[in-house]
């Protein structure tokens, strides 16, 4: 499949800026870039496209607010950081975007908020209105409230989650590197397309990035996982070029843009896959992982072979072969207690149903 295929018929997009974009060299928050990014995303929705923003950028717009001139360590210097820099932050884009008569409205989101289905619906359906009304999303995690637990991780992931929940037909990551470059340290060619994020792929990407941004390449190629397996493609670019939103909405060759797999999946299935870190996993023989790779069947508890975790009816598991590797997720019927009784039963109960199973 070539570029401009890929990209064809892209109504719906998610554009992620980095904090490395976004600050200057001073650490400042860059009024000029995101006047500049505005008018890039500004231009697309002319065209009739659909853009929502997830952006980086408060936790350094923060430390200049602040008058601090490193990171904080501290939690919760870190999350005021956060708090004092949001403002900031979207002061800019609702100048910037002012200008092409746009307005913008702020989600700030943690990753619970999207694992609840009733949150997770209603955040897609606020979404869904913004977007009707030409309004544009500005999206970032809720630094202020987010602690480990439920913490997405950084914004990259955010991105890819946010593009999973519309869905969007194309997520578009920018930075300040060209896209995935043949060598570990950034150098090398340009790899202009990559069909499936593999082993050979991933030797590419190197460390994490710069001291102020959170992911390196590694992340963005976790994002790449996760929108190819939800039927997303995705473009990581320059987002210091001038142009390079549009040329890659064009098919142009900038970037690298990265493959979709498969079509997209259903909207329950992509909540399965996707939004839950679960805790509780069964382990199932070969037979079973045969009648549910190949075969499309329920997970019967006669397959189970042993549980870890507790769950209870209900929850999302991680469904594993006898080597311990992850091929699935689903949702379990049973609780992790009843399930030794369950694959005595004659009845052969039911442990995970075919429509509320994700093959990963
Ligand atoms: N949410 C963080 C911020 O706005 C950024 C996290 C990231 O860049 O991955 O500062």
């Amino acid at each position: 499949m070539n570029r401009q295929e890929a990209i064809a018929g892209v109504r719906r997009v998610v554009v992620k800026f980095g904090t490395g974009l976004l600050t200057d060299s001073d650490r400042a928050l860059d009024a000029g870039r995101v006047a500049a990014l505005a008018d890039q995303i500004a231009a697309l929705w002319a065209r009739g496209l659909e853009v929502a923003v997830v952006s980086s950028g408060a936790i350094g717009a923060g430390m200049t607010e602040l008058g601090l001139a490193k990171r904080p360590t501290d939690l919760a210097e870190l999350q005021a950081c956060a708090a004092v820099g949001q403002t900031k932050l979207m002061s800019l884009y609702e100048a910037a975007f002012r200008r092409h008569n746009l307005r913008v409205a702020q989600i700030l989101l943690t990753h619970d908020d999207l694992s609840d289905r009733d949150r997770h619906l209603n955040a897609r359906n606020t979404l869904d209105t913004l977007l009707a009304r030409r309004v544009v999303p500005i999206i970032n995690e809720n630094d202020t409230v987010s602690v480990a637990e439920i913490r997405f991780g950084d914004n990259d992931r955010l991105s890819a989650l946010v593009a999973t929940l519309l869905p969007a037909d194309l997520l578009v990551i920018l930075t300040s590197a060209e896209g995935l470059m043949s060598k570990p340290d950034g150098t090398g060619e340009r790899i202009s397309v990559v069909e499936k994020v593999d082993a050979s792929i991933e030797r590419m990407a190197g460390g994490a990035g710069s001291a102020q941004s959170v992911g390196g390449m590694i992340s963005k190629l976790q994002s790449a996982r996760i929108v190819a397996a939800a039927g997303i493609p995705l473009v990581i670019a320059n987002g210091k070029r001038g142009g390079t939103l549009e040329q890659a909405l064009a098919g142009g060759d900038v970037g690298t843009l990265f493959l979709a797999s498969v079509k997209k999946m259903a909207s329950r299935k992509r909540w399965i896959a996707f939004y839950h870190r679960p805790t509780g996993y069964l382990v199932v023989d070969d037979g079973a992982r045969k009648a549910l790779a190949a075969s499309g069947r329920s997970l019967l508890a006669r397959g189970v072979v042993r549980t870890g975790g507790t769950f209870s009816s209900g929850d999302v598991v991680a469904i594993r072969d006898r080597d311990g590797i992850e091929f699935a997720r689903g949702v379990a019927r049973l609780a992790s207690a009843d399930i030794a009784d369950a694959r005595q039963s004659k009845t052969t109960p039911e442990v995970v149903h075919r429509n509320d199973l994700v093959l990963l």
